[in-house]
């Protein structure tokens, strides 16, 4: 029906389609693995082309988890930590002077006198959830926390303040969404993922969120 060199291009497209298949089901067989490993150690292996390939082939990896019936919320989890490890030297050599905390509003308690500002929801230390000694620790150490009272919020106290390195407390999505935006701001940030997330009376485990906000390099200025 065609002539024989069309014939030979469908067969060369084919093939092509077919190898390519193969190729993306390998590597995100490898990247699977790499994520399992990392989530059962701790440890990463070639950290930078681990992240692009998590970024690139996160649905297929998916996939794979649901096949082998592996919760596939260890990607996140493991995704959230490779961007810390990545970010990590560089966050550490800002002083705490210059970094910045953005906590969601979900982490207060339901019964939550603060009042809404410009400048995010404004804690009083009422002493019903335990933001207020965290922001009032933080704030001893020098940084500045908000409670985010929006999506909108970050981006705009980004632009106004121009912090030098941020903590952002979240579910693994916001996470995620939050060091993108600081990584296209070029701002070096860290996650700490909430242990129980949703809309109101989230949990975070607070030790881990003190362990990333201490953390600073004998380089950084202060
Ligand atoms: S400690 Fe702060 S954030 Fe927590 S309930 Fe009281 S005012 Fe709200």
């Amino acid at each position: 029906m065609f002539p024989d060199y069309i014939n030979q291009l469908f067969y060369l497209v084919g093939e092509a389609v077919v190898l390519l298949a193969v190729l993306v089901l390998i590597l995100s067989i490898i990247v699977a693995l790499l994520i399992l490993y990392s989530f059962k150690t701790g440890n990463f292996f070639a950290a930078r082309y681990m992240l692009i390939g998590i970024v690139l082939l996160e649905n297929v990896i998916k996939a794979i988890f649901w096949v082998l019936r592996v919760d596939d919320s260890i990607i996140d989890d493991v995704g959230v930590r490779l961007r810390n490890y990545i970010n990590n030297r560089k966050f550490s050599r800002v002083p705490y002077e210059e970094r910045f905390i953005f906590m969601p509003q979900c982490v207060r308690s339901t019964e939550c006198p603060a009042k809404l500002t410009p400048e995010g929801i404004k804690c009083i230390d009422c002493g019903r959830c335990r933001v207020g000694e965290a922001k009032k620790y933080a704030e001893g150490l020098g940084y500045r926390l908000f409670i985010v009272p929006g999506s909108s919020f970050i981006k705009r106290m980004i632009k106004k303040y121009q912090p030098q390195a941020i903590v952002g407390v979240g579910c693994h999505m916001e996470i995620k969404e939050g060091l993108d935006l600081c990584h296209r701001y070029g701002i070096p940030a860290r996650g700490v993922p909430l242990l129980k997330a949703g809309c109101v009376a989230t949990e975070l485990d607070w030790e881990q969120f003190y362990e990333a906000i201490k953390e600073k390099d004998a380089l950084a200025k202060k």
